[in-house]
């Protein structure tokens, strides 16, 4: 396989999460200034490697099995690997096609057919950059939160070390691995909490299923995904668009409503859709996936949410009574 790291510029920072981070080499090719503050970032495994740019947002990446994309194609070019090199690459990199990755190839053709798509968006606030234990304040929350450590969560730090603006948290939407909208939470108490941007149809957390993993668990919050490797409908309901985006992923879905007034109507849509309904018996203080991540730890709480799991319309009702005299009591 190509060394890609033989390409990159000489001078590099190794993350504690794997990523590997130097000046960017895309960012001139986009119509922006050369990147001179390593925002470029590659990660590799045995099966590839990605890249994301936090300075222009280019992404790319490659997977073993598979050909190499358009943009794939274009950063290896621009990293300097000559075209007939790029070439040999594709061809040995077919000659390890897979079950899994025809599969998946299957799968993002019904989802082009199904028309599920989302564009491109990258605009993140100015001075925005990717957390890193250099910043405690905003490290050790998302520690605290459970957002697993390779996931790029951001924020916006100015050279002098201040937070730009109020502090916060951004959680970048992916699809497919390209960045299409965000989430910004901020830690003061001020209003609004969050700002988004968000498409019509979008469900966070595609990129968090494992092809391996037969179960998707669907719940309502950024966080409550993050925490457990779910998939986050972002309201109290799932549009039809975000259901045909979930039935696409080909997995076993149970919904985990946040045990509040709310969760109840995402119970409702959940029998409608014919999904199953988990409401686990958590303590008072515990009203969501991530309070009880928190608590128990990934494990324990997939394990009270398998426990619960319910696929019957008359258990699932009756579990939500059961909530309903809890929220009341
Ligand atoms: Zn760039």
């Amino acid at each position: 396989m190509l060394d890609i790291l033989s390409y990159l510029p000489a001078k590099r920072k190794q993350s504690p999460n794997g990523w590997l981070s130097f000046n960017a080499v895309c960012c001139q090719h986009n119509g922006d200034s050369p990147d001179k503050r390593g925002r470029g970032g590659i990660k590799v495994t045995e099966q590839g490697w990605s890249y994301h740019c936090f300075n222009c947002s280019y992404t790319a990446s490659f997977i073993l099995g598979r050909n190499l994309s358009f943009k794939a194609r274009r950063l290896l070019g621009w990293m300097g690997v000559p075209e007939n090199e790029i070439e040999r690459v594709n061809l040995e990199s077919l000659k390890h096609r897979n079950i899994h990755g025809i599969l998946e190839q299957r799968q993002q053709v019904f989802q082009a057919l199904s028309n599920i798509s989302f564009e491109e968006y990258d605009d993140f606030p100015p001075y925005s950059e990717v957390i890193t234990p250099d910043y405690p304040l905003y490290w050790d929350y998302i520690r605290k939160r459970g957002v697993p450590e390779d996931y790029p969560m951001m924020t916006a730090i100015k050279n002098n070390g201040i937070h730009w603006v109020r502090p916060f948290v951004l959680v970048p939407f992916t699809w497919n691995d390209k960045v299409v909208g965000w989430t910004a939470r901020f830690l003061d108490n001020k209003i609004p909490k969050y700002i988004n941007h968000t498409q019509p149809g979008y469900v966070f957390g595609t990129d968090l299923q494992h092809e391996s993993w037969t179960q998707a668990i669907v719940v309502e919050g950024i966080f409550d995904a993050l925490s457990i490797g779910g998939l986050a409908v972002m309201h109290n309901t799932v549009s039809d668009a975000q259901a045909r985006l979930i039935r696409s992923l080909g997995k076993e879905i149970t919904v985990v409503p946040d045990q509040d007034k709310a969760g109840l109507e995402l119970i409702d849509r959940a029998v409608e859709l014919g999904w199953a309904v988990s409401i686990p018996d958590w303590p008072d203080h515990i009203k969501d996936v991530n309070d009880a991540v928190i608590e128990y730890g990934r494990l324990g709480t997939l394990l009270t949410i398998m426990q619960a799991k319910e696929t019957s319309k008359i258990k699932i009702e009756l579990r939500k009574k059961q909530l309903v005299k809890r929220l009341r009591d």
